[in-house]
């Protein structure tokens, strides 16, 4: 068995959706988006639900607290 082959076949594959929080911070101005950033990453202080209820209230746009918990696995295709 080639390891090489093997880990290869297994790479975690990228979501092929667009990620709902990628898109949301891109169109945020720099200061808020580097305290939004913060908070995402901040799960002792943020719930995936208050980060979302966060978007939700600042852009308008209803956002369910599954995208917030893919994008902190991730899980999308975001630039880590
Ligand atoms: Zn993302």
């Amino acid at each position: 068995m080639d390891i090489d082959k093997l880990l290869s076949a297994n790479v975690k594959k990228k979501s092929g959706t667009k990620c709902m929080v990628g898109s949301a911070l891109a169109k945020l101005d720099s200061a808020t988006k580097a305290k939004l950033v913060a908070a995402i990453a901040d799960h002792d202080r943020f719930t995936a639900q208050g980060i979302a209820s966060v978007f939700t209230s600042l852009s308008g746009l209803e956002m369910s607290r599954s995208p917030v918990e893919r994008h902190r696995r991730g899980d999308c295709q975001c630039p880590k």
